[in-house]
Formats: structure tokens, sequence, C-alpha cells
């Protein structure tokens, strides 16, 4: 697949010679550097434009082991041995999948063999994005599956990584699940706009609604709406993190 041009508000550098951290080989990679959303994120904190166009500059990957991480020359111990294993030579050579969303699936594959499930499972909704982008449903469907039980296999979740399992149940038809999960977390008083997304989430469930929605439509205006009238209150290179921040008061 060809590479896009950046999106406008996005930067990478030049490719230039790294050195992978699992074999040794040299390749030219991009290296990613993320400017600030200016459009609100989607209910799963999928970044709005300029980064949402850009998720083939996310991940480096080796062309010779096919190790794949936002950095390839830096590699966890236990790197090499997840690249090595079946399931991920098996995943490499997997044609029926489009390749950037099996070069997130094995940083996932990766994450997970570090231990780290949380980042496994954003991996793996990450590549849900791209089979939504390529107009797959039944990959994104089985992938934000994974990334739900990713999610729920790993440490307990905080209620910004809980709405977004509500979301990746509801977009997979998981209706029962997803409500008692949101309703599970309203009981526990969460801030205002994790509120006021969760009670966004229960009448798409309730219209049977796997579509995607914004965070924008969830708030109300016009305080916090941030409607492309209202952008300036997004300030420049404060990133998804003072999204977050500013949505979910964390
Ligand atoms: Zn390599």
């Amino acid at each position: 697949m060809a590479q896009p041009r950046p999106a406008p508000g996005s930067a990478s550098t030049a490719p230039h010679g790294v050195v992978c951290g699992v074999c040794g080989t040299e390749s030219r990679q991009h290296t990613f550097r993320p400017a600030a959303p200016e459009q609100a994120p989607d209910l799963d904190l999928r970044p709005g434009q300029p980064i949402r166009g850009t998720m083939a500059r996310w991940l480096q990957q080796c062309p010779h082991c096919g190790y794949s991480a936002p950095d390839i020359t830096q590699a966890h111990p236990a790197a090499a041995q997840a690249v090595g294993a079946a399931n991920f030579r098996a995943l490499l050579n997997d044609a029926s999948h489009p390749p950037l969303a099996r070069r997130f699936l094995a940083w996932a594959l990766v994450l997970e063999e570090t231990g780290a499930l949380h980042a496994a499972a954003e991996a793996t909704l990450h590549a849900a994005w791209i089979a939504d982008d390529m107009a797959r449903p039944d990959l994104a469907s089985a992938w934000r599956l994974e990334a739900v039980a990713l999610w729920r296999s790993g440490p307990p979740l905080d209620a910004e990584q809980r709405v977004r399992v509500v979301d990746a149940l509801r977009r997979t038809e998981a209706w029962d699940d997803a409500a008692e999960t949101a309703h599970a977390l309203l009981r526990e008083n969460p801030p205002e706009p994790v509120v006021q997304v969760l009670m966004l989430e229960l009448r798409l469930i309730e219209a049977l609604d796997t579509g995607r929605h914004s965070v924008a439509t969830a708030l109300p205006p016009p305080a916090r709406r941030p409607h492309v009238a209202h952008q300036k209150s997004v300030k420049r290179g404060e990133g998804l993190r003072g999204w977050l921040k500013r949505l979910f008061g964390r």
C-alpha cells in the first residue's frame, strides 16, 4: 500500500536508517511525531483529524523479522520470543488481513507476550480502526472483541478504559454486555463527562446503533462542545491527553 502523504499538522521524519532491536537488521524507517488532534475523538478515543489519517506512520516494522513497534530499535527482552513464535509468523503470513492491520496486531502480540495487556488491547483496537477504514466489519468486530478480552484480562480498568470497552461492545452488537458494563460504571458515580458519554452510549445501545460517534456529540453545547466554531478552546499542542483530561476530568 502506498504511504499516504502526511496530513496537515502531523509530522514524521524523512526515512532514516535504524537497526532492529530484535534481529539487528538495518532498514529505513520514519519516526512519527503526532501533532495535536484538532477534531474531537470518537467515543472509543480514536483521535480526530489530522492524526486520524496518519495511522500508516504510527508503527515501524522490520522488513526482515516483522517486529513492529513505535520504535523498533527498542525491544523488550520478551520481544524476540514473541516474534519467533508460531502465532506471530502465522499472522505475518496471513494475506487475508490488511497489511497495516497486521502491523498493529503484530505489535499487540509483542505487548501481550511482555504482559502489557492493556497496551495490547489498545494496539488490537487500532487494528479494528484499520478494518473500519477498509470497510471490513467482520475483522473490525473480531478485533474489537479481542481488545475487550485483553482489557478484561489485565489489571482493573479505569473509567476511561471502561467507556472504551462499552463502545467496543456496542459496535460489535454485544448489546447486553455493553449496557451492563455502562450501568455498572454509572453506579460508581464517575465524573460528569463520563456520565454524559455513558448516557449517549446507552441511547445508542437502545437504538441498536453500531456506528461511529464523536465524543463531541455526548457533551452539552455550547460550553464543552468542541464544535468547529469552538476549536480555539482546544489548545494546539494539548494532544489527546489534554482532551481526555478535559473530558474525563483526569
Ligand atoms: Zn528485525
